[in-house]
């Protein structure tokens, strides 16, 4: 018999079960749904919600009429916001105030003179939020690296008064590396520790279980960033396996592992989970 553990942090964040639980409310109470984007990256909730009427919009004027408008966890561009704003239609923010507070911070310590930093994906829709937010130059670096000969090439930045920020799911792994160096290379840097806990809760029990059991299996959406983070994380220390459904598991030989370990990423409904763990612990 396998021994089969499941991360206590797996599964729904705060701010996706909010915005999840506002979404259903809303076509609950039989209303016209439109989201900007999907409203979050799990592919099994986007259909369900699809089925009960749900739109998905790139575009302010794709809307179906007399729809409200939800704007997703990750957040939008300040300028579609005041687009919204000014356009009369009803809609409903379900930013992660985590990533509102985000937006805050770069709001009211940017200006033209004070650029900021962003460790994170550059064409991550948080990060083009977060982006639009800077009054002045803004530089984005996906990790240390990066971060380095950013500050190499622009001199100018290690003296001069700049702000830096992280994506909510940066590893916090390589955030503690980047800071490092800021702290070494630049003199008047202010830094604002911006990765959201439950990411980093879940990374930190995701690595432990990682470091205990032969394999591990990530369930989420194939393009959700705190999924892919957490397999990266994991397979640098066991075999890992990334599935969105239980389905998924039946092409994975996991006979020759004894102890498996199973996390979630932060918009994996508890429905999967259970089946994946239902599934691991009978086969
Ligand atoms: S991972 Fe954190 S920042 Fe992202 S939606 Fe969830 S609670 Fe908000």
């Amino acid at each position: 018999m396998k021994e089969v553990i499941l991360a206590k942090s797996a599964g729904f964040c705060f701010g996706v079960n909010r915005a999840v639980e506002l979404a259903y409310n809303l076509l609950g109470d039989g209303v016209k749904v439109s989201t900007l984007g999907p409203i979050i990256h799990n592919q099994q909730v986007i259909d369900d919600m699809a089925e009960k009427g749900a739109k998905i919009i790139e575009k302010l004027d794709e809307a179906a009429t007399e729809s409200t408008i939800i704007i997703r966890t990750h957040g939008i561009p300040c300028t579609l916001m005041k687009e919204i704003e000014n356009s009369g239609m009803k809609f409903l923010d379900a930013t992660c105030p985590f990533v509102k507070k985000i937006h805050k911070i770069v709001a009211e310590n940017s200006s033209r003179d004070i650029p900021v930093l962003i460790a994170g994906d550059d064409k991550h829709p948080e990060v083009v939020g977060i982006k639009s937010y800077s009054k002045g130059e803004t530089f984005i670096f996906k990790n240390n690296d990066e971060l380095v000969s950013l500050l190499k090439k622009n001199k100018v930045l290690c003296q001069k008064g700049i702000i830096i920020v992280a994506q909510t799911t940066f590893s916090a792994k390589e955030w503690k590396i980047c800071k490092k160096n800021i702290n070494l290379l630049c003199t008047n840097a202010k830094i604002f520790d911006t990765i959201c806990s439950a990411t980093h809760k879940r990374q930190s029990e995701a690595v432990t279980l990682s470091l205990e059991c032969d394999a591990m299996l990530i369930v989420g959406g194939r393009h959700s960033s705190n999924t892919q983070k957490l397999k990266s994380t994991c397979e640098v220390n066991c075999p890992t396996f990334l599935v969105e459904t239980a389905e998924e598991l039946k092409s994975i030989d996991l006979s020759e592992f004894d102890k498996i370990g199973i996390t979630a990423g932060a918009s994996t409904p508890a429905s999967i989970i259970k089946e994946v763990h239902n599934y691991v612990r009978n086969c």
